[in-house]
């Protein structure tokens, strides 16, 4: 058995578990924690933190930064992390070395072998996107699967002899998804699936804080540029709130000063459940639509629904339970922790494909999201209009799927045809997303249009190559080919990989230590003046004491400075993420 690791690779956050004794356990990491936000930073020395630590840096030094970056994937844009430039699969890579090491160091060996899962509604790039990541951190990606997909595994593992329609609603940091299956003898079936890959609870963090922002005659956009430290603490200070309005009716939004600077002069700004309500409404609209979209595609009522589950950190939004809620007419079902069940879902994937015994009785099977089709051109009367767009694998259909259809050259004597592929519903193809093209040529001339086939083989990673030939000749041109991630040959993975290796890593039996560091930077900015110096005095003594390598006056300035911030009402390596466990 090759033990697979399982990874939820998030927009804020990510996980790894593995399969151990019949069970999916989730890995802590070198913090001690489950959850390892998707950040990544470099300290000043070049060095490259990823996760707890970089998070903080990110509220001090956010010019060193990145995250979010998994809204990126698949795109060709560039992020500036202090003087390296990074691209998301580069940056999403580090994130993934670091999960394999935390497992690695949980199993004692090395790891070589990964499930990573994506938002459904991922398109073609951004799956590649993502499998390029998992092997530039080193692993061999045996899967790629959708999270709503995973958060059933995790439920259909612990409750297989259930028989029932269900509906998977995820809401996470950048992407929604909303995914209908079926339940029945410990199999998983999938019926439909839609969603959005730009609408996650970061966008309600980013309305609050455009809203203080407007109310100091700032917008977000603008102050972002100007004062970025102000604005990467506002949105902390927000963040803060909206979590608090789980349980509160109201909270108080502390504005930084221009400088970035948190303390007891600051303007304080009241906020209500209400308030955020109103200012989340634009967002609120757009949780229906695929909703619907999914019922309407699986064919089902809203009263064939037995259960509603809900995954992802924003589903915690008392305003998104509220609306789960009316819109089933049920309650919805939280008992697994919305954070934790896709990764344990990867980490049933990753069984299921390891033929553990444990899951022998499971089956599973998968839909693609979209359509996916080709352009083609259209004759009205004596005129060719171009741009119209045809299906050739029609959204969810069962994967793995392959599909052929026949099409034609357009004009006599044609040698070569430019085919082009596309992804999306709508009849023009400038509204759908072009993923690649695939030319053939050495057509023999023909005074008659010549016709070809062309063949769609969608896998069950939900990645797609396309297959054209000429019937005449039999004449085979195929491609995995897509506009931005663009497969590497061998050679290119090869020195791609060994570039990632180069970064080096905060050592991971110190990182905790450089997180408690971060974390004391951040809070001197926090802190009453009063307390500041006293405060700094302690950082020193710590920051000595980990140069000096004397372990017990190391630990005796880490427990003086760890008291100290209990004092002065921070609590430090709180699992800032999980806030209930429902
Ligand atoms: P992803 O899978 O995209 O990384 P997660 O499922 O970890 O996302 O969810 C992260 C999102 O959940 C963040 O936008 C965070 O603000 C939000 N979130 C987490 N806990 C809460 C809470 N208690 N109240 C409101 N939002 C929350
Ligand atoms: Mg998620």
């Amino acid at each position: 058995m090759t033990q697979i690791l399982g990874i939820d690779l998030g927009t804020t956050n990510s996980l790894c578990a593995l399969f151990e004794s019949g069970q999916p356990q989730l890995i802590r990491n070198a913090h001690n924690q489950v959850l390892t936000p998707s950040v990544v930073g470099v300290l000043p020395d070049g060095q490259v933190v990823v996760g707890a630590p970089a998070n903080e840096l990110r509220i001090t030094q956010p010019d060193r930064c990145g995250a979010c970056f998994k809204r990126y994937m698949g795109t060709d844009r560039k992020l500036q992390l202090a003087d390296k430039t990074f691209s998301a699969v580069e940056l999403s890579s580090l994130v993934l070395r670091s999960l394999k090491q935390d497992a690695e160091a949980h199993v004692g060996r090395t790891l070589s072998d990964a499930v990573i899962t994506v938002p459904a509604y991922f398109n073609d790039n951004q799956r590649k996107a993502t499998k390029m990541a998992g092997e530039l951190a080193g692993l061999h990606v045996r899967r790629i699967i959708n999270e709503p997909t995973a958060a059933a595994l995790t439920y259909g593992f612990h409750d297989r002899e259930a028989e029932k329609k269900l509906i998977v609603i995820d809401l996470g940091g950048g992407t929604f998804d909303v995914t209908v299956m079926e339940i029945f003898e410990g199999t998983l079936e999938i019926i439909s699936t839609a969603g959005e890959s730009f609408l996650g609870g970061e966008d309600f963090t980013d309305r609050l804080t455009a809203a203080v922002l407007r109310q100091l005659g700032l917008q977000l956009e603008t102050a972002e540029l100007k004062q970025p430290l102000r604005v990467a603490r506002l949105r902390q200070e927000c963040e803060r709130v909206k979590r608090e309005l789980l349980t509160q009716a109201a909270g108080k939004v502390r504005v930084p000063h221009e400088n970035g600077e948190l303390n007891d002069n600051c303007q304080r700004v009241k906020l209500t459940r209400e308030q955020f309500a109103k200012l989340s409404g634009k967002l609120m609209q757009r949780i229906t639509a695929p909703i619907d979209k999914a019922l309407r595609d699986a064919s089902c009522d809203l009263d064939e629904i037995e259960d509603v589950i809900l995954v992802g950190g924003a589903t915690r939004m008392p305003l998104i339970r509220e609306f789960v809620e009316t819109y089933f007419r049920k309650k919805p079902i939280c008992d697994l922790n919305p954070d934790e069940v896709v990764a344990l879902g990867a980490a049933v994937q990753s069984a299921l494909i390891d033929d553990d015994r444990a899951v022998d009785d499971m089956v599973m099977t998968d839909v693609c999201p979209f359509t996916l089709g080709v352009e083609v051109a259209k004759q009205f009367g004596n005129q060719i209009m171009e741009g119209y767009y045809t299906p050739v694998i029609h959204r969810n259909t069962t994967i793995p799927v392959s599909r052929e259809e026949q099409f034609s050259t357009l004009r006599s004597n044609q040698t070569e045809i430019e085919i082009r592929i596309y992804q999306g519903e709508s009849r023009k193809v400038k509204d759908n997303l072009c993923l690649g093209e695939l030319t053939v040529t050495g057509i023999p001339p023909s005074a008659e249009p010549t016709p070809f086939l062309c063949r769609f083989t969608y896998d069950i990673n939900g990645i797609l190559e396309v297959e054209a030939y000429l019937p005449s000749t039999g004449q085979k041109v195929s491609t995995v080919l897509t506009q931005h991630a663009r497969s590497l040959s061998d050679h290119e993975l090869e020195e791609a990989v060994e570039r990632m290796q180069q970064i080096k890593f905060y050592p991971r039996d110190q990182v905790e230590n450089q997180n408690l560091l971060l974390f004391v930077e951040r809070v001197v900015g926090e802190v009453n003046p009063m307390h500041r110096q006293q405060l700094e005095e302690a950082i020193d003594g710590f920051e000595a004491a980990m140069a000096s390598g004397d372990r017990e006056v190391f630990q005796s300035m880490r427990d003086h400075l760890l008291l100290m911030l209990s004092q002065l009402g921070f609590v430090y390596n709180e699992d800032q993420d999980v806030i209930d466990h429902d």
